[in-house]
């Protein structure tokens, strides 16, 4: 009889064993266990739209797949998708792209790891507003770079150019912009965006911006591209783009970098050496989802509208609770300080209150850097809305 060898000597990288495994993925693998045994869970926690891939982008895939596109393509995309990504900027925000300044990626995630890690030396400083994506510090720390925490809670975490101003130090190099935001829905404004790159440039600084909740966007607030600022400005910008939420392709596995050809070639040596090209046929269905009909998109948008208008209702009702109205994405992140008694003493005991014994999936505010806060995903029908948001109440009001 053969013996498998023990694993226990087995020695985790430094690099991995300082790594936090991801708190939103975990949050949907809780409730994925909990499906699975039958239980009749609430899910709020991913960020995933419950609707379906529209039709018109799963025939792009089938066509793709009849035609043989089932090789490699270069690792920046196929020219095909590269166009539709050049096509949809120009279009939308009178932006002129070259294909060489295009990186098709493997979701947006995969566009922000390129951009830190082609870019950031050891313990080169880069500014994160809080609260921030999970993965942020977490693909800085493994770029061997130092994240720099901004408060913004003081202003309903929105963050302000003066904010920025302050937390620069000679070791800055890159800060990480994400607005619409995840988990705080807020959107910077228009105006304040602008003078957030004006310092970045002053300074010889680099900017990635995240917008892949770009198109989710409810009014007064408005939709906002940094890819339609002024060229000199855009030098020192990466765009980390990404199609599965904008067209609910989070399966689909496709994201994009926009930044000058130098860094772009740098992010596309990384990607060579890791995961090569995006899968081709879902490059297919991309470039359809930029280059066909819009109005999935309308329809996601005043679905999400109506939802956030209910849930906003319905959460400060909730004795203890206090939520802003979120102004983008899809998720409400509500203060749970006031519901924090007896054995409930931090927003992760009342997550975990949530999920033992109410079977409703959350996420901790603290794994984006909001201890206090909890993040609800409104990517999901009323209905389970309704049911979870009955749970959240319970928990409240037994605390
Ligand atoms: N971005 C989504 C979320 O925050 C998907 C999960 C992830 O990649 O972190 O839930």
């Amino acid at each position: 009889m053969t013996t498998q060898p023990s694993l226990s000597s087995f020695q985790v990288s430094e690099n991995v064993s300082h790594m936090k495994a991801s708190s939103t993925l975990a949050a949907m693998q809780a409730a994925e266990a909990m499906r699975a045994a039958g239980v009749d869970v609430v899910d709020l926690g991913p960020g995933e739209p419950d609707f379906d891939t529209p039709q018109n982008i799963k025939d792009a895939a089938s066509e793709a797949m009849r035609a043989g596109k089932t090789k490699y393509t270069p690792a920046a995309g196929t020219r095909e998708l590269q166009q539709a990504i050049i096509g949809f900027y120009h279009r939308e925000f009178h932006a002129n792209y070259e294909r060489s300044e295009v990186a098709a990626t493997s979701g947006g995630k995969q566009a922000i790891f390129n951009a830190v890690v082609s870019l950031i030396n050891p313990n080169d400083e880069v500014l994160i507003p809080k609260p921030y994506w999970v993965s942020f510090p977490e693909i800085v720390a493994f770029a061997s770079g130092k994240s720099i925490f901004i408060e913004t809670e003081e202003n309903d975490f929105v963050l302000t150019a003066d904010m920025v101003r302050r937390a620069i130090t000679p070791r800055t190099k890159l800060i990480i912009l994400n607005s619409p935001g995840n988990p705080s829905g807020r959107v910077i404004p228009p105006a304040e965006f602008l003078q957030i790159m004006e310092i970045v440039a002053e300074r010889d600084l680099y900017a990635i911006s995240d917008e892949c909740y770009l198109r989710f966007v409810y009014p007064p607030a408005t939709v906002f591209s940094a890819a339609s600022l002024r060229p000199e400005l855009r030098r020192h910008l990466c765009i980390a783009g990404s199609f599965s939420k904008t067209y609910a392709m989070t399966g689909w596995r496709v994201g994009y970098s926009l930044a000058n050809s130098e860094w772009t070639r740098a992010m596309l040596k990384v990607q060579s050496h890791s995961t090569s090209n995006v899968t081709s046929i879902s490059q297919a269905a991309a470039a359809e989802a930029f280059n066909g009909p819009q109005d999935s998109v309308a329809m996601m948008l005043a679905e999400y509208t109506r939802r956030r208008e209910w849930l906003l209702q319905a959460l400060n009702e909730i004795p203890g609770l206090r939520c802003p109205q979120p102004e983008g994405a899809f998720y409400a992140f509500p203060e749970v300080r006031g519901c924090l008694k007896g054995k409930l003493k931090t927003s992760g005991d009342f997550v975990n209150e949530l999920l033992e014994n109410e079977k409703t999936v959350v996420t901790d505010g603290a794994g984006f850097g909001a201890e206090g806060f909890m993040r609800i995903s409104y990517a999901t029908s009323l209905d389970r809305l309704e049911e979870g948001v009955k749970r959240i109440r319970r928990v409240a009001e037994r605390a």
